[in-house]
């Protein structure tokens, strides 16, 4: 079986340096708020170029945390609007929602899977706040006519960078194009821990302290609390594996650039849509290879049972789940399309040569 993501594999990759970090964290006797969290931080805000890094318990809160700052820094307000694209995970929203502030969805591009920025501008109202850019699939979103609209309408740009960790755009990395973003350390993210984790950069200093000491129970100095608010750090021992693996998240991006290079070059199934290599590879980090075919699901049946794992990113749009029955009106037809039709196809800094060929052969038997 050649698996979707093989996580134990990836990690084993870096076993030795990974396991001397546990330990002497372990050994360290400081568990939360001290050294190796500084330490990554400290490499993060390098890596990404940006004045700021404050580690966090998860993705979601790295969003939510950014969007409670600005209310409480009196810059947004409970009801303002924000602009998001309407096929990204549900966890985007969640953060709009959760902090009393509305989500108005905008359409993604078809060669693209991200916002349509030709499409934001009729979506902006007087309440409308902040654009949320998903850079969906590891496929970095951003472009001058994006900051002109918001430089045009005072709006902030909030990053969800929780798929495109080192990618970039005219040589600045995604994490570092608009006011504030959210990344993600969840296990199967180009850049995973082992368990959760999450940061926010920014290089906005008021912004930075809101955020931090919101996430430490709303504290600046123990015990005197300024905000109400939430309990959502970073562990040390999974701040210590991430500062150790952002040492190769280069390379292993570059490898799933290599692997991505492979299957547009040479899948040749007339059935099947590829995603776009953009011209400038750096946009995209492949954390998703996403296809798209009409008959999605026979084509998955059939990868299985020719032993090849695949996963729908993603299948039911948030605006259609439960949760959110108050959007069941609202209808986006080319996200819908893509919930239909997508196929995330095996992609990693560890899968083999030899596999990529058999997943591209079995694909092109594929009638
Ligand atoms: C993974 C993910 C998140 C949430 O991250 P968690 O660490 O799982 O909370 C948010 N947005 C997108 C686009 C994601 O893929």
């Amino acid at each position: 079986m050649i698996k979707f993501l093989d996580l134990k594999k990836i990690n084993l990759l870096h076993q030795e340096a990974i396991e001397q970090r546990l330990i002497s964290t372990f050994r360290s006797g400081w568990y939360l708020l001290g050294e190796e969290v500084k330490q990554f931080e400290g490499h993060l805000s390098a890596y990404i170029g940006a004045g700021h890094s404050i580690g966090v318990a998860n993705g979601l809160d790295a969003l939510r945390l950014i969007c409670r700052a600005y209310i409480e820094l009196g810059i947004f307000s409970e009801g303002d609007e924000i602009i998001v694209p309407a096929n990204t995970y549900i966890a985007s929203v969640l953060a709009i929602t959760d902090c009393n502030l509305v989500p108005v969805f905008v359409e993604p591009d078809n060669a693209t899977f991200n916002i349509d920025i030709a499409k934001i501008e009729a979506a902006i109202t007087p309440k409308t706040t902040a654009i949320m850019i998903v850079h969906l699939y590891g496929r970095a979103v951003f472009s001058k006519e994006l900051k002109a609209l918001a430089q045009k309408h005072d709006l902030k740009i909030i990053e969800d960078n929780a798929q495109a960790i080192g990618a970039e755009i005219n040589s600045i990395k995604t994490g570092n194009l608009g006011d504030a973003a959210g990344f993600s350390f969840y296990p199967g993210k180009n850049l995973g821990a082992l368990g959760d984790g999450g940061a926010v950069t920014t290089n906005d200093s008021d912004l930075a302290k809101a955020i931090r000491a919101l996430a430490n129970y709303g504290s600046e100095t123990k015990y005197v609390n300024i905000y109400k608010g939430l309990n959502s750090r970073l562990d040390e021992i999974q701040a210590a594996v991430l500062d150790e693996k952002l040492k190769h998240l280069d390379a292993e991006n570059s490898r799933r650039r290599e692997i991505a290079k492979y299957y547009v070059q040479n899948i040749s199934n007339p059935l099947i849509t590829l995603p776009e290599y953009p011209n400038d590879e750096k946009e995209h980090v492949w954390h998703l290879f996403v296809i798209r075919i009409a008959e999605r699901d026979r084509l998955q049946k059939y990868l299985i049972k020719n032993s090849i794992q695949t996963l729908i990113h993603y299948p039911i749009p948030l605006y259609k789940q439960e949760a959110y029955k108050e959007f069941a009106h609202l209808d986006f037809p080319v996200t819908e399309a893509i919930h239909h039709e997508v196929l995330s196809l095996p992609i990693s800094p560890v899968l083999m040569d030899e596999e990529v060929k058999t997943i591209v052969e079995v694909l092109n038997d594929f009638k």
